[in-house]
């Protein structure tokens, strides 16, 4: 029973060496990915429900992985999260979003922000740089943050979004009513779009209950003045549903999937019939 034992114990701590260098080499096969030019911009569309057109673009970054292919962000930013890589890439992302936007006629361009991002001294520099340098206007540009990212200290928060505000670009609350204090951000962090989490859009059809919450929240939104965005619309009938309860702007697969930037003419003609 002992020598069993023993042979457990080798295998797990081979299994152990094994999983720690491939996160090692997955780890600097990243590091390398930005300078390489291994990211892929993709884009979905935001439809604006009463005009029926694109009213904006999320940009969603990808990884042209070399060895395992086109790999999707929940398969690299945890990695790029806990090594500090994040902030390096979200730059690229950012600079490469306004880039695209400022070809286009005039929708706007939203870009995911990681706590570390957020925390960099040069944030509101390095916007600055990428909005001159590719001439496009600051009122097209959203910033998202996730509300786990803004719960951390109200104060500093605030005082950097008013920072990046001045520049005259917009920040949006991303999964709304997902954190646990939702209604303070509102009151306490200064804001331009709402964008409601999808778990709130799934199974919406069916739940009376449901239905109710989200229409509040809309009719929330709009008092206190911002745009609302409902995510994660997959069905006629959410849309339906959504149009009814006043929902000014959706995203989500029943309106178009994200797809490389280089397509998104595509992909506005598809849901211009909304
Ligand atoms: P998110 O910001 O909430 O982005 C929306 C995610 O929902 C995207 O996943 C999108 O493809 C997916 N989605 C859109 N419509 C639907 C739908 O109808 N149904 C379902 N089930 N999903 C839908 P994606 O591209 O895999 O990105 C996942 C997350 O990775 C994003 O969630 C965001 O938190 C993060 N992320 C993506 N790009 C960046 C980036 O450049 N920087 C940072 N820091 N995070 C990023
Ligand atoms: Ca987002
Ligand atoms: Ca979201
Ligand atoms: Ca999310």
């Amino acid at each position: 029973a002992k020598a069993k034992g023993k042979g457990c114990y080798q295998v797990f701590e081979s299994r152990m060496h094994e999983e720690l260098l491939d996160r090692l080499d997955s780890e600097s096969r990243l590091r390398d990915a930005v300078h390489r030019g291994e990211l892929r911009l993709h884009v979905q569309p935001v439809v604006d429900l009463a005009g029926g057109g694109v009213a904006g673009m999320e940009a969603l970054v990808r990884w042209a992985d070399p060895e395992r292919g086109l790999q999707q962000p929940g398969a690299f930013i945890p990695l790029a999260e806990e090594t500090g890589l994040i902030a390096e890439i979200d730059r690229w992302v950012l600079f490469e979003a306004c880039r695209a936007a400022a070809d286009w006629p005039d929708t706007w361009v939203s870009v995911n922000l990681s706590a570390a991002t957020l925390d960099l001294p040069d944030l509101t520099d390095r916007v600055a740089y990428a909005l001159s340098t590719t001439g496009l206007s600051p009122r097209r540009l959203v910033l998202e943050l996730t509300e786990t990212v803004l719960m951390r200290d109200v104060t500093v928060t605030s005082a950097r979004l008013e920072e990046l505000r001045e520049l005259g670009v917009r920040i949006a609350i991303d999964d709304f009513g997902t954190g646990y204090s939702s209604l303070g951000y509102l009151r306490d962090i200064p804001v331009d779009v709402l964008k409601v989490d999808r778990s709130f859009i799934d199974g919406l059809a069916g739940n009376a209950r449901q239905q109710q919450l989200v229409s509040a929240v809309i009719q929330l939104g709009h008092t206190l003045g911002l745009k609302v965005v409902t995510e994660g619309v997959e069905t006629a009938d959410q849309l339906r549903l959504l149009t009814r309860m006043g929902a000014r702007y959706a995203q989500g697969y029943h309106l178009g999937r994200p797809g490389p930037v280089e397509e998104q003419g595509q992909l506005s003609t598809n849901t211009a019939t909304v």
